[in-house]
Parts: C-alpha cells; structure tokens; sequence
C-alpha cells in the first residue's frame, strides 16, 4: 500500500486495542484508538479515519448502538466498519450486516483474517470513490461544457435525455418522453434531412463510429437554437449498431453573436428580421424599420493606424450604438426589442421594432449619427469618425429579410454618394435606379464589341475669325434599345468597371483617324484640331502616355493637333504623379487642357505648375454671365488670367449670341456651344467642311468674310 492508510479500533478491552493496533501498526497502519462509543466519535472528528474495526459489545455503548448512530445520525454511510464479534453471536452479525456494517470478524481475532478483510473494504472503498469522482467529474464537466446528455438504446428504442437536455429547450425535466421523435419533430426544416441521413449513416453495419452535427432545434420559446451534436456509436460483435450515445450543446451564441462586440451577428439578424417580417405579413404587427450602418472613411483609419485601433474603433462604435438605439444585447431578445447587429467589416445594422415610419427610423438614425460626432478617444488620439445610415421599413410587401436589407443598404449608398455622416430613407424610385444601372452596366460590357459606341464632334470656334478651328470629341452610346445614352450617365459606370479604358482608347484612336483624315481632305491653315477627353481612371493608368504615343504614330498625326482634356478632379488625387505624367505628354508633344474650369477645386497652383495650355471656362458660368455680376467677373478673371499665361482659353457652353458678344468683349477668343453646334457625327462634320463650310448661330454658314450678318443681326 503506497500510503499509509489509518484504521480506528474501538475496543473496551486494553489489551485486545494494544495487541491490534500494534499488529496493525506493523502491516503499515495508521492506528487511532477508542476505548468506547463515545471517544471513537471523537477520533472520527478530530482524525482522518478511513475504517473502523468495531468491537460490538462495550460498555457505555454498544458497537451495534455507535453503528447506528454513523448511519444514521452521522451520514457516514460510506465509511467502512467492520464488526469484532464473540464467535456464538450470529444473531449481532445478522443485524450488524442488516444496519449497514460492511463485514464482520470473529473474537479473538485471527489476524490474517481481519487484515485480509479490512484491506478488501479500503479496496471496495478506493474503487467507489474513484467511480464517484470520476462521476462527479463527468456531470462538473457535462454541467460545465453545458452539455446535455442523451442516450439512444436502439434495440429497444428507448432514448434517455437528461435534465440539461430538456433544459437546453425550454423543457422541465419530466417534460418529455423518451422517444427519438423529441429531438427529430424540434429539428429546423432546413437540417432535418441532412440529420437524419447522418444518423443512417451511423447505424449502418460498419458505419462511422462517431456523429458530430449541427442543427437548429425549436425552443419552447419559439426560437430556434444552434446545437451542437456529438456522440459515440456501440456495435455488437456483428458490427450493427446498438446504441448511441453523447452530447448536445447549445453553440447559438457562437453562432449568433460578433465576437468583438458582444453584438448580434448577421446571422441571428436576419433570423431576428425574418420573425419580424412574418409577423407584419400575418398583420400581427403593423410595421418595424432597419437601419443599415457603415462607417465613413474606416478603412483609413484601419490602414493607417493598424488593425488594434481599427478593433477599438469598432467596439466604441458599437457602444455608442447600443446606446443611441436604447440598447439590446440580446438575451432572447424578443418581442418588441430594438436589436443591433454587427454584420462584419465596418458595417452594422439596427432592427427598430417600434418604429412605425421612415420618419421614425430617421429620428433614430440622426440620434445615432449625433452620439458618433463626439470624438472618440483611443491609444491617446482624439479620432472624429462619422457613419453613413440607410433606412428601410419592413413591411408586408417584402418577401425575404434579404429584400429589406438590400434596400436598406441602398438607402445608405445614396447616403454616401450624399456625403457621407447622414441617412437617407429608402423609396421605391432608388430600387428602379439601382436595377437600371445593374442593366445599364451589364449593357455597358458588350457596347464595344457590338460596336455601339460613336464618336461625335462639337465645332471649336475662333469667334474673332468667325471659323471653325477644331472639335471636342464626345462619345455616345447608341444602345439597341435606350437609344442614344448621354456619356454623363455611363461615363461614372464605365470609370467603376474600369471599361473606360477600352473604351477611352476607342474614343482616342476614333478621334485621331478622323482628324487625320479631315486634315487630309482639308488642308486648313492652321490645321484643324481635335480634343478628346481623358478619365481619371485613364489618367491613372500606368501606361497612358505609352498608349497615346502609339495611337499617335499610328494615325501619323502631328501631336500638337491633339489635346487631351482633363478635369481638375484628376489633380487632386496625387499632384506629384499628376506632374510627372502631365510633362510626360507634354514632351510627345500633345497640348494639356484644363477641363471644367472654375467648378470643384480649382486652384491657381493647377495653372501656374503645371504644363496646361489651355483651359475651358465651365459652362456654368456662361448660364449666369448674362444675370449674375458675380459671375461675369468671374469669367473675366479667368479669361485675363489665363490669357496673362499665355493660354487659350475657350468658353464651353455657348447658347445665344448674347454671351457670344459678352465673351467676346471680355477678350475670349474662343468658344463652344449650342450657338454654334452641338455635337455631331463626323459624316456631317464633313459634308459641311466639303461644302467648305463655317458653322454660326446655329447654322452652317458662308466661310469667314463672307457670312451673312443678317443670321445674326446683334453682329451687324
Ligand atoms: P465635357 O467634356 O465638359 O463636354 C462638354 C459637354 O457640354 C458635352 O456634353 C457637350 O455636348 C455639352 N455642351 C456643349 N455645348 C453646350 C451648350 O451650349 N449647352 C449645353 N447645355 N451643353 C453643351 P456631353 O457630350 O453630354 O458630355 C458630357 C461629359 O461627358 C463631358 O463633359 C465629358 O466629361 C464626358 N465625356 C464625353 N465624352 C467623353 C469621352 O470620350 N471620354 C471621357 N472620359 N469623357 C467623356
Ligand atoms: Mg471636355
Ligand atoms: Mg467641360
């Protein structure tokens, strides 16, 4: 024996306490004594004793009467005791067995004897306690993990579920039967056939030994829980399958909540949502709105001051959510409660239970976007972050939870296209824009190789010298069944797919044929010219000058007959590289056009850096010029300036004669408009050149000098 175990001897007789413990001391015994009933409770109270040799007939109490009393009294049911009883004593034995003792030996004690049993009982005792622990340990760790326990008997089909089980469910523990069809009539529609092919699969003759599932089972509350499944297959020597058994947890959390915020995830969500449409459709509940939530400019903030802070940032911002949307983190959130979600990335989404209107939803969202404006306070900086909101009502017209969020986040794109830090509420209007650019764009795909795209030019005019000198080049997309698109709205499509590029060098190599060849037919002095405008997706890309060099060589046109038009959107994004690719095309020899000019960020620092040698006054400014004193200084300003630079500078916008002469008196020399022309194929751009021809007031006219000043009699 490794340790040394103690005994207690209870005897009235010294002699008989002596020569035992002594005896029992030598086996390797730890031996207390007690000359009668009482003094042995005492030992047992003050010693750790873990068998009593009990010698039944004392004096002050009876070994029978202390036996009784450990039983009973005591509760020390498992502490072995045996019995030291007179030989002829069969009735005490009897009774001794009957109340509770766990064997018996006879006086005078024959010592191998009762050292044999007394071993046996500290055996029997070390195997149950063992079993006890490793009992308690299982149900510590079954109750710990959460774990219910469930136990299938497939011969008899008999299915034990234990108390958590039922717990797990919503279940007291008498609630259920022990029928397999308490688990499988609670499995979620969606998991039920794969479930119970699994389990086939277990019970086939040499199947798996192991099942391990996921699947959603119905709560007494309604709700369905994320389970998790695991169990152990018996077979019979025959390998068929006779039972099995093992656990069920309830993963929902794990499966439902974001993990950095503590928040609902996308999942629970749309569950969530999901009842909540059901319910207005049954017309259990009138309405509820959805919030759908991204943060503005987040990735920033995630590049530049790293993943940590970008983490602060999100938890922060959930907090503040929660509490401007007078919170839920949802402990079986239903009925009527506000849910908030993170639904990954920088993007949240609020369920408003209450909200009867979009008006409503709105007043939650600005509440939202006035608690993000207080900065937020993480590693030591003071970080401003706004958010973009959409709003979507869930009404009964919605067929999916998925119809409702796609709306909302429409919503929340237009509010970005807004600016971004405010809400828009959804209508039906953005869903028919939203599905009209989807088809506009997939249309966009195939216009080059169906050959849809055209090339029209808009006349440049000298005014002074009354003639044409050049053109603007300006797409358009004849599309089978729109008819002719404008560019302003496939243009921004074009540059977010990236087509513009295709379709850019179309438009380049389309301009320079076509100049090429009317310089051939008509050789004007000066030659005329052609301007063709650039993206900034195509300004960006890292072989344009490459590719304006070989569209050049190709048509053999002198550079300086192309200018390229460039809006100051372009310049903002990355000045240096602007610079170096701007004295790029400037050395192959193209002329630099300043497009827009006076709209956005115009700066005097675009004019004075960089290479530009011409610039075009926008045609906003034309609109006003006549009205607005404001504005004619404006375009004044600009045409001094520019022509101080030694620019050419053209008015864009053109519509009547009266800016014609105001601009003219100004010092522009040249214009563009609808005065003029619009835009126009190129086939009749070149019957009126072969008519030898000049375009005025809307009409095509006698060359210069010879024009009719009665067309336009404000000349005469
Ligand atoms: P933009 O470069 O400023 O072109 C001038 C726009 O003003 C043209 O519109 C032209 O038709 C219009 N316009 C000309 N005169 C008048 C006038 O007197 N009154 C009014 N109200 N408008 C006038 P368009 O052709 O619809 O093109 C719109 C914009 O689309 C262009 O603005 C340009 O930014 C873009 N775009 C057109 N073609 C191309 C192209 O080939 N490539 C690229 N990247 N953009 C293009
Ligand atoms: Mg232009
Ligand atoms: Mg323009």
């Amino acid at each position: 024996m490794s340790r040394e175990r103690s005994v207690l001897v209870v005897d009235d007789e010294e002699y008989n306490r002596d020569l035992l413990s002594r005896r029992l001391r030598r086996a390797g015994f730890h031996v207390e004594v007690a000359d009668g009933g009482l003094s042995a409770l005492a030992r047992l109270r003050q010693c750790q004793i873990e068998l009593i040799l009990l010698d039944s007939m004392m004096p002050d109490m009876s070994g029978i009467e202390l036996l009784k009393l450990l039983r009973g009294t005591y509760s020390q049911s498992e502490l072995p005791v045996i019995m030291a009883t007179a030989m002829t004593d069969s009735e005490h034995v009897v009774e001794a067995l009957h109340l509770g003792a766990n064997d018996y030996v006879t006086k005078p004690i024959d010592f191998p004897v009762a050292l044999a049993r007394i071993r046996t009982q500290l055996q029997r005792k070390d195997a149950e306690e063992a079993l006890r622990v490793s009992e308690d340990r299982y149900a510590l760790a079954a109750q710990g993990a959460n774990d219910g326990i469930w136990d299938w008997d497939l011969i008899s089909g008999e299915v034990y579920y234990s108390a958590r089980w039922k717990e797990t469910l919503g279940y007291q523990d008498d609630q259920l039967t022990n029928s397999i069809d308490e688990w499988l009539d609670r499995v979620h529609a969606d998991d039920k056939a794969r479930l119970l092919e699994e389990l086939t699969q277990c019970r086939r003759n040499g199947g798996p030994a192991e099942l391990l599932s996921e699947q959603r089972l119905l709560h007494t509350d309604g709700t369905y829980r994320w389970t998790m499944v695991r169990a152990v297959v018996r077979r019979n020597p025959a390998g068929s399958a006779v039972r099995m058994a093992g656990s069920m947890t309830d993963v929902t959390a794990n499966k439902t909540f974001d993990p950095l915020t503590g928040l609902a995830n996308r999942v629970l969500f749309i569950e969530q949502l999901g009842r909540c449409l059901e319910a207005c459709r049954i017309g259990e509940r009138n309405h509820a709105a959805v919030l759908f939530l991204d943060m503005d400019h987040f990735k920033v903030v995630n590049d530049s001051l790293g993943h940590v802070v970008g983490d602060q940032l999100l938890v922060e911002a959930a907090r503040r959510l929660e509490r401007a949307v007078r919170s839920s983190r949802l402990q079986p959130a239903l009925g009527g409660q506000d849910l908030v979600a993170r639904f990954g990335g920088d993007e949240f989404a609020v369920l408003l239970q209450d909200a009867l209107s979009l008006e409503q939803a709105s007043a939650v969202a600005r509440r939202i976007l006035a608690d993000f404006q207080a900065p937020m306070q993480l590693e030591g900086r003071n970080l401003n972050i706004s958010a973009s909101i959409g709003a979507a009502l869930v009404s009964a017209e919605y067929l999916e939870p998925a119809d409702i969020l796609r709306d909302a986040d429409l919503a929340m794109y237009r509010a970005k296209a807004q600016g971004k830090g405010c809400c828009v509420a959804f209508d039906a209007e953005m869903r028919t824009r939203a599905m009209d650019r989807m088809e506009l764009e997939s249309d966009l795909r195939m216009a080059l190789e169906r050959n849809e795209f055209v090339v029209y030019y808009q006349p440049k005019v000298d005014m002074d010298a009354e003639r044409v000198v050049g053109f603007e080049a300006l797409i358009r997309w004849r599309h089978p069944v729109r008819g002719l698109v404008p560019p302003d709205r496939f243009i921004p499509i074009a540059e977010e797919t990236g087509l513009i590029l295709p379709i850019g060098l179309f438009v380049l190599r389309e301009a320079c044929q076509t100049i090429q060849q009317w310089q051939n037919e008509f050789p004007w002095k000066p030659p005329l010219e052609v301007s063709v405008n650039l993206s900034v997706v195509q300004f960006r890309q890292a072989d344009l000058v490459e590719r304006v060099r070989e569209v050049i060589a190709e048509f053999g046109l002198d550079p300086a007959h192309l200018q390229l038009e460039i809006t100051e959107s372009v310049l903002i994004d990355d000045m240096e590289r602007a610079m170096a690719v701007l004295a790029a095309l400037r050395e192959l020899g193209v002329g630099l056009k300043i497009d827009d000019f006076g709209t956005g960020y115009s700066s005097l620092k675009y004019l004075t850096d960089l290479p530009f040698d011409s610039l075009k006054i926008d045609r906003s400014f034309l609109k006003l010029m006549c009205e607005d004193e404001g504005a004619s200084e404006m375009v004044r300003n600009i045409v001094e300036l520019g022509t101080r630079m030694h620019m050419e500078v053209v008015a864009e916008g053109v519509e009547n004669s009266e800016q014609m002469v105001h601009l003219r008196s100004m010092g522009c020399k040249f214009g563009q408009g609808y005065f003029f022309s619009k835009a126009i194929p190129a086939e009749e751009i070149r019957i009126l050149l072969a008519g030898d021809s000049q375009l005025w007031g809307g009409q095509w006219v006698a060359r210069a000098g010879t024009c009719d000043n009665a067309l336009r009699p404000e000349l005469a």
